[in-house]
């Protein structure tokens, strides 16, 4: 299942990753004139994407598929989406993507990310992945265990 989060839904668009979903932030440039809702939809059809907006304007018609996002608020908007598609939280798939260009991020050793990562961050953390694309690297830490407990809290709604 793939995602393309439409603008207006930025802070979605970051759980959705963090949670590991393929899903990519379309970002509308309605000044320039040129990423507008055609190019949402065309996206969305070419690469087999389900869009998520909270347009109201957008056809339903011409989509692949498309789920509009009643809340104005992450965990009604979180909780939509877990309830549409029947998703389940799995711990596994937290942080195994890139939250910047979306690549599943693969396990590097510990001795590869030595001076790369704050010294702090080296000596206390054991599990390091690295986005093969953009070089970024993730290390699950202290806030892994928040995100898991804000995912819960929120999915409780
Ligand atoms: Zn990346």
């Amino acid at each position: 299942m793939k995602f393309l989060v439409d603008f207006m839904l930025g802070r979605l668009h970051c759980w959705l990753c963090i949670l590991g979903y393929d899903c990519l932030y379309f970002k509308r440039e309605p000044f320039s004139g040129f990423k507008g809702k055609k190019d949402l939809i065309y996206q969305s059809l070419k690469e087999s994407r389900i869009i998520l907006s909270r347009d109201t304007t957008l056809s339903r018609k011409k989509a692949l598929k498309l789920v509009l996002i009643k809340s104005d608020f992450l965990p009604e908007q979180l909780a939509q989406v877990f309830k549409t598609f029947d998703l389940k939280l799995d711990k596994n798939k937290i942080f195994s993507r890139c939250t910047i260009c979306n690549t599943l991020l693969i396990r590097v050793d510990r001795l590869k990310v030595e001076g790369k990562v704050p010294a702090y961050v080296y000596q206390t953390q054991k599990e390091f992945s690295l986005c093969p694309f953009c070089r970024k690297i993730y290390w699950k830490g202290t806030h892994w265990k928040l995100v898991e407990e804000e995912i819960k809290k929120m999915l409780s709604l």
